[in-house]
């Protein structure tokens, strides 16, 4: 029973934690397919408690329409969430916390908000079965969506969740491991960061920096812009960091 839990999709993860009382579904996908699977999964057992949506992105909200349980995200996620109207037809979350909340479901689980991968970031831990869900703080396996990120924030994140006491970490995209999908996280990022900022030093531009990290990451054409959003993201904290 504790460990009970199902994480569904391989790209996009979406998770269904069955507890004494009833489900609690994580993330709800990014397709109506894959979301109808959700559901499914969640369902399956009978009762779904929440639903919580780990951050505001769109490929982890597709199913959200689909429960009539309450919704929960951080409060910051939920504002992201409703100035996109590319999401216009996401049912929004109908609780929101500001950087923790906790539901006592025969168990504790613990929720609480980081930002760093965007604004509206947060993680959900069941600390009695050492199982810890990081959303999009990490991409375990492949280059991690940084077009919104705050680097400090992101990597700070990932040094406190190092502490934590899981043993089974479930990322927002790429397989589940456990803590050292973390580290490999925070340690990714911080080479990232690192040779951005010292080709920048170094006279690179910002577009020659672009072609360089092409040339190390495989990247598909659609995230190029990403790319190089997170170029000028990694370059900006600097300035600020300098002042
Ligand atoms: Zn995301």
């Amino acid at each position: 029973m504790q460990s009970d839990f199902v994480v569904l999709g391989q790209i996009v993860n979406a998770s269904v934690v069955q507890t004494a009382q009833g489900a609690v579904v994580i993330d709800t996908s990014s397709t109506p397919e894959a979301a109808q699977e959700v559901y499914a999964e969640a369902t399956r057992q009978g009762h779904v408690l929440f639903v919580i949506n780990t951050h505001e992105h769109g490929d982890h909200l597709a199913g959200n329409s689909l429960f009539a349980c309450p919704v929960i995200s951080s409060r910051k996620a939920r504002e992201e969430m409703l100035s996109n109207t590319s999401l216009a037809s996401v049912s929004l979350p109908t609780i929101t916390f500001d950087t923790r909340m906790d539901l006592f479901i025969g168990e504790k689980v613990e929720l609480t908000h980081f930002g760093g991968h965007c604004p509206g970031a947060s993680v959900v831990f069941f600390p009695e079965r050492k199982l810890l869900f990081v959303g999009d703080l990490v991409f375990n396996k492949r280059i991690p969506y940084m077009g919104m990120a705050e680097f400090t924030t992101w990597i700070e994140a990932l040094s406190v969740l190092e502490t934590w006491n899981a043993e089974v970490v479930v990322p927002g995209h790429g397989p589940m491991g456990g803590k050292e999908v973390l580290t490999e996280q925070r340690r990714w990022l911080e080479t990232f960061i690192e040779e951005v900022r010292t080709w920048s030093v170094g006279g690179l531009s910002q577009e020659e920096i672009f072609v360089r990290l092409l040339g190390r990451h495989t990247v598909v054409e659609r995230w190029h812009p990403m790319l190089r959003r997170a170029v000028a993201l990694a370059l900006g904290e600097r300035l600020e960091d300098s002042l």
